[in-house]
């Protein structure tokens, strides 16, 4: 797509409340967006029309070429099915790239929201002028994805990216998958919103709990950082932890993978001792050449990205 054509790209991020459509023009600017509910407790069907209706919303009047949908995993590439999603009741093998694409009237493709968003921060984000970045989206959960000689990888099935579940501690906590010790498990703002509370549960008149009440506010992983930038010994020690753990996950994706970025996302990367002690881990641990590669950088595109990266990768295919 040459910047001057005039076309248009639609993204739709599908999330377990809102549904994000954004426009593109062929500067790859957005240039209209539009938030609505995402209702889905009114099924499947209803859902996917809302969809379209949101990218009619961003569409008006202008020569769109295609669309992009960036939906909650697992999907099924190949098909453009969603297998399965546990945050939209009754998303049980759906075939959302087929619906959309009838009811826009447009080539669409469908593209997990991690990998969307990751590709999305390659392109025009922290990843700028990179060839191999990892995306490593840290919020209640860890999420991520992988762009390996300027592609977005996917695996044998569409599943790589999983950065979460890299076991990072075998004998640490229980992860939602099932296993022992997962990134997710020990080092997510989940696990620093547990902290949080089991500190001030713990010592009602410390710092942490005194934090809390001043900034009107339950402990969770900001007061547990404010606390510990103010001297608290066991908001200090839980952010060292977490952030050592999340070292052991960068020295391995360093290792593994020998990036040149690796873009931190999600609220907790605000943390400067959570992210300190992870980049001090790495680079102690990993090889030294793999080590100096890297940038270690804060991603920069917020909750636009999956709609964007969406957008982005339907450009890629249509130029395929
Ligand atoms: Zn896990």
């Amino acid at each position: 797509m040459s910047p001057t054509d005039g076309s248009y790209v639609v993204g739709i991020d599908l999330g377990g409340t809102k549904i994000l459509s954004v426009c593109l023009d062929a500067a790859l600017n957005v240039v209209d967006r539009d938030y609505r509910e995402t209702q889905a407790d009114e099924g499947p069907e209803a859902v996917i029309a809302r969809m379209a209706a949101s990218a009619r919303a961003v569409t008006e009047g202008r020569t769109v070429r295609a669309i992009g949908v960036s939906a909650p995993g697992p999907l099924d590439l190949a098909r453009g099915v969603v297998t399965k999603a546990p945050n939209l009741p009754g998303w049980l093998e759906i075939p959302l790239q087929r619906r959309v694409s009838e009811l826009s009237g447009l080539p669409t493709w469908i593209e997990n929201d991690a990998n969307a968003g990751a590709f999305a921060e390659y392109r025009l984000g922290a990843g700028r002028g990179s060839r191999h970045m990892v995306l490593v989206a840290i919020g209640t959960g860890v999420g991520g994805g992988l762009i390996l000689d300027g592609r977005l990888y996917h695996g044998a099935s569409g599943g790589a990216g999983e950065v979460g579940h890299m076991v990072v501690d075998p004998d640490g906590a229980v992860c939602g998958c099932g296993r022992s010790g997962c990134l997710e498990a020990v080092a997510s703002g989940r696990v620093l919103d547990d902290a949080a509370q089991r500190i001030a549960a713990g010592e009602p008149d410390g710092i942490l709990a005194r934090i809390a009440r001043r900034e009107g506010d339950q402990p969770d992983a900001r007061i547990l950082d404010l606390a510990a930038n103010d001297g608290d010994a066991a908001a200090i020690e839980a952010l060292t932890r977490a952030g050592r753990f999340l070292g052991a996950g960068l020295t391995n994706l360093v290792n593994l993978l020998n990036p040149d970025v690796i873009a931190i996302g999600g609220s907790v990367r605000k943390s400067e001792i959570y992210v300190r002690t992870a980049v001090e881990t790495m680079q102690r641990d990993a090889f030294r050449q793999h080590s100096s590669d890297v940038r270690i950088v804060e991603a920069e595109l917020g909750d636009e990205a999956p709609a964007v990266g969406a957008a982005l990768l339907a450009i890629e295919k249509l130029d395929a």
